[in-house]
C-alpha cells in the first residue's frame, strides 16, 4: 500500500467536498468516498491483510483520512445551510431595546411585615427574633399557665415529642409570638420596647386561621407604664396603619398573662364605623392586649413593684385582610399569581 496514493485520495477529496455547489452534490461525494464502495472504505478494508508491521502504520493513515473527510463533509454541509439562510426574513434591528425578563415583587405578609416593623421603630420599637421551635416554659409556663391549666386549650399547639428538658419542658412549634416575653425580660436591659414578629403555628385551618401564620408582638416594660400608654400605642399604630380616622376600642377579655387584659377593636374599614355586615356596631376584632401580669414580671426577673408594662399582640396576616379586604387566609399562602398580582 503506497502511502502517496493515499495522501493524494485524501486531497482529492476534500477539494471535490469544497467545490461542491450543493448538498445533492455533497451527497455523491459521500457516497463516492465513504459509502459501502467508497474509495476511502474499500481502501480500509485491505488493512486486515496487511502484514503486521505495515497494518499499523497504514491502518492509523487511514483513519486519519477518513475523519478528515468526513470532517469537510460536515463543515460543507453547515456552510450549504447558512446560505439558505433568507437574510431579509432573518432581520435584526440592533438598535431595539432589550426584552426585559418579568420581575416579580415582594409577598404581601413581607410588605405588611416592614411596614409593621417602620411603624413601630419609628417610636422607639426594637424588632427581636425568638426560637421557632421553643420550650413550653416560655410559651406557657412562664406566662402564668403551668402545665395542665386549662387556659392552655386555647392555643391547638403543636408539641415535638423526641424534644424535652428537665426544667424547660417539652418544646412546641411556638404558638403565639408571647413566648418572647419572657425572653426579652431574661436580657436583663429595661426600660423594654419589644417589638417580636414571628412565625406561630397551630393546629387549625380555615377562611380566617392558617396552620401557620405571623404575628407581631410588642412589649413595654418601663416605671410607670398604665392602659393610657397601652391605648395610645394602640391608637397610633391604627392610624398610621389603617388611616388617619381610625379608633380603637378595648374590651375587657381575659388572658393568664395579662391583668388587666383587653380585646381591641378598630373602627370597621368597610363602614367606617357605621356599622355594616361584617363589623359588629361599626367595630371589627383586631387581636389581644393588655398590661404585663405581675407574675410574669417576676418570672422575668423584673419587681413588679418597681416597674409595669403593656403587651399586645395581633396576627399580621389579619391585619393586611382588614386593609384590603382579603376574604380567605389561605389565598396568602398558595401562590396563585392572579391573585398576588393585584397587589
Ligand atoms: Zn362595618
Amino acid at each position: 500500500m503506497d502511502i502517496n496514493k493515499i495522501q493524494n485520495l485524501k486531497n482529492q477529496a476534500i477539494s471535490s467536498i469544497l467545490e461542491a455547489k450543493s448538498d445533492r452534490e455533497l451527497e455523491e461525494l459521500r457516497i463516492a468516498f465513504l459509502g459501502r464502495k467508497g474509495e476511502i472504505t474499500q481502501l480500509l478494508k485491505k488493512i486486515p491483510s496487511l502484514n503486521s508491521s505495515e497494518r499499523k502504520e497504514m491502518g492509523q493513515i487511514a483513519n486519519d483520512v477518513k475523519r478528515a473527510v468526513e470532517q469537510a463533509l460536515a463543515d460543507a454541509k453547515k456552510a450549504e445551510a447558512v446560505k439558505k439562510i433568507d437574510i431579509d426574513k432573518e432581520w435584526l434591528d440592533v438598535t431595539a431595546p432589550g426584552k426585559k425578563p418579568p420581575l416579580g415583587h415582594i409577598h404581601l405578609v413581607t410588605e405588611t411585615i416592614k411596614e409593621i416593623t417602620e411603624i413601630f421603630t419609628k417610636i422607639g420599637f426594637t424588632r427581636v427574633a425568638y426560637p421557632e421551635v421553643e420550650w413550653d416554659w416560655y410559651s406557657f409556663g412562664r406566662l402564668n399557665m403551668p402545665a395542665n391549666h386549662p387556659a392552655r386549650d386555647e392555643w391547638e399547639t403543636l408539641y415535638i415529642d423526641k424534644l424535652k428538658h428537665k426544667k424547660y419542658g417539652r418544646s412546641v412549634l411556638t404558638p403565639h409570638t408571647s413566648s418572647g416575653q419572657v425572653r426579652e425580660m431574661e436580657k436583663r436591659k429595661l426600660p423594654i420596647r419589644m417589638l417580636n414578629i414571628a412565625k406561630c403555628y397551630r393546629r387549625q385551618s380555615n377562611v380566617s386561621h392558617a396552620p401557620m401564620f405571623y404575628q407581631f408582638e410588642t412589649l413595654v416594660v418601663d416605671k410607670g407604664i398604665n392602659v393610657t400608654h397601652l391605648k395610645g400605642t394602640l391608637d397610633y399604630f391604627a392610624q398610621q396603619y389603617f388611616g388617619k380616622d381610625q379608633k380603637t376600642r378595648i374590651r375587657p377579655f381575659h388572658f393568664q398573662f395579662t391583668e388587666p387584659s383587653f380585646e381591641v377593636d378598630v373602627t370597621c374599614t368597610v363602614c367606617g364605623g357605621k356599622g355594616c355586615q361584617v363589623c359588629k356596631g361599626g367595630w371589627l376584632e383586631l387581636g389581644g392586649a393588655g398590661m404585663v401580669h405581675p407574675l410574669v414580671l417576676k418570672h422575668g426577673g423584673i419587681d413588679p413593684e418597681k416597674y409595669s408594662g403593656f403587651a399586645s399582640g395581633f396576627g399580621v396576616e389579619r391585619v393586611l385582610m382588614m386593609r384590603h379586604k382579603i376574604p380567605d387566609i389561605r389565598l396568602l399562602f398558595g401562590g396563585d399569581l392572579r391573585f398576588l398580582n393585584q397587589f
